[in-house]
């Protein structure tokens, strides 16, 4: 199965990527993680994409297509796959279709988690996550509450509201997330390729649904 999966920050996207990996053992290519790995090796495209990832910002079209493209052309290929964070524009959508038309590979469908916009302000502004850097461990004023009030379960260091995720981040975050990603959907959708999936539910639940809407 060729996968893309489609989803706003705070959406789930990660988790239910994993999951995917997991029932059908799917490779998880992520853009995201690819672009770290060039910055942990120091690479000369690492260095240069280090301030926008800091940032939170895009990186451009053509460096992220190539990163791709990289991986699509090496003999090891992968050949069933969920993409996790591309295409992210669509730009990069319109090169995606190039590349796999190229590699005669074809996507089987896009998976659109969908969520209301006020709904991830609460996920993500409600986290607090521990302030030990060697820890890290996040909690959620509603769902996931630490046992002493503001204090990690693990090292008891204290909580915090990570700047991240301070709701104005999460909702600037947000813009841009439809600022680039609605046209993407569109195009994908007339290509009778989105299956629209409501992430506002448990995560057994969105991954239930996930599965119906691919006919699994
Ligand atoms: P992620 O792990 O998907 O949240 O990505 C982390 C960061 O990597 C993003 O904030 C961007 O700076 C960059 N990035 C990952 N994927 C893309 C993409 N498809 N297009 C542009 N930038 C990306």
């Amino acid at each position: 199965m060729r996968l893309v999966l489609v989803g706003p920050p705070g959406s789930g996207k990660g988790t239910q990527a994993e999951r995917l990996v997991k029932q059908f053992g799917l490779t998880q290519v992520g853009t995201g993680a690819m672009l770290r790995e060039a910055i942990a090796r120091g690479t000369e495209m690492g260095r240069r994409v280090e301030p926008l990832l800091r940032a939170g910002l895009l990186v451009d079209d053509p460096t992220v297509n190539d990163v791709v493209a990289e991986l699509f052309r090496a003999p090891d290929r992968p050949d069933c796959f969920v993409m996790d964070g591309y295409p992210r524009t669509y730009s990069q959508a319109i090169a995606f279709d190039a590349l796999m038309r190229q590699q005669f590979l074809s996507l089987d469908a896009v998976v659109h988690l969908t969520i209301p916009d006020d709904e991830v302000v609460k996920r993500i502004s409600g986290r607090r996550c521990c302030s030990n850097p060697e820890c890290g461990v996040c909690y959620h004023v509603h769902a996931r509450r630490s046992k002493a009030e503001g204090r990690c379960d693990h090292c008891g260091w204290p909580l915090v509201l990570r700047d991240d995720d301070k709701e104005e981040t999460v909702r600037r975050r947000l813009g841009e997330f439809h600022k680039n990603t609605d046209a993407l959907v569109e195009h994908y959708r007339r290509q009778g390729l989105v299956r629209d999936v409501s992430a506002t539910d448990p995560v057994d639940v969105t991954f239930a649904n996930v599965l119906k809407a691919l006919g699994k």
